[in-house]
């Protein structure tokens, strides 16, 4: 019984190696034809950082937070973009608004705002989530840190600059002006 075993395990391992022998020889023919078929064609290899790669416009990378053209932030504290966020990457912290001092249209504005970019996962929940488009991703890809507090992109580091036509934050403005969280026009006057 023993040798019955032994000499039938012997019969599955020749023919295993027959099998084996064969795949060899069409995976090498395969392997150098995949070689041959690249020799000829453009190199895609990119000198990065001396040479960058152009992004297709869905690419989505590094957050900005927007202002309207009068300087005022899109922003509203409302937290949509926080309870969005499925890696919990994001703080903000709302205040209140006045026309003595305005962030924002409406009655509040995001005193604090902070993705932890090591958190992120640049799904771009956020930026759906958000009723003003405050919140946008941008084509910006390099973000590397030596420290994880660098990671922690705050308020200051998200917001564009003031256009040329708009007034920095907090502006004085007009009362009963800018009484709507989100205003009638694209870009309140
Ligand atoms: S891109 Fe996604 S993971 Fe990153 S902050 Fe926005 S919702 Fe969170
Ligand atoms: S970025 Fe948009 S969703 Fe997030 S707090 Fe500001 S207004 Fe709300």
């Amino acid at each position: 019984m023993w040798e019955a075993v032994e000499y039938q395990g012997e019969g599955l391992r020749n023919q295993n190696c027959k099998a084996s022998e064969g795949d060899v020889s069409v995976n090498v023919i395969r392997g150098f034809s995949t070689t041959f078929k690249h020799v000829l064609e453009e190199p895609i290899t990119i000198q990065y950082p001396e040479e960058v790669k152009v992004f297709q416009e869905r690419y989505k990378g590094r957050h900005h937070l927007r202002r309207y053209e009068n300087g005022l932030e899109k922003c509203i504290g409302c937290s949509l973009c926080a309870a969005a966020c499925p890696a919990d990457a994001i703080w903000v912290e709302a205040a209140e608004n006045t026309d003595e001092a305005r962030y924002s249209p409406g009655e509040r504005y995001a005193k604090t705002y902070e993705i932890n970019m090591i958190r992120c996962i640049f799904c771009g929940y956020c930026e759906d989530a958000c009723p003003t488009q405050a919140i946008e991703l941008g084509h910006e890809h390099e973000l590397s840190f030596t420290d994880r507090r660098d990671s922690i992109f705050v308020k200051d580091m998200l917001i564009d600059p003031v256009p040329e036509r708009g007034k920095p934050t907090p502006q004085k403005t007009e009362p009963g002006v800018f009484t709507r969280s989100i205003p009638d026009q694209e870009n309140p006057l």
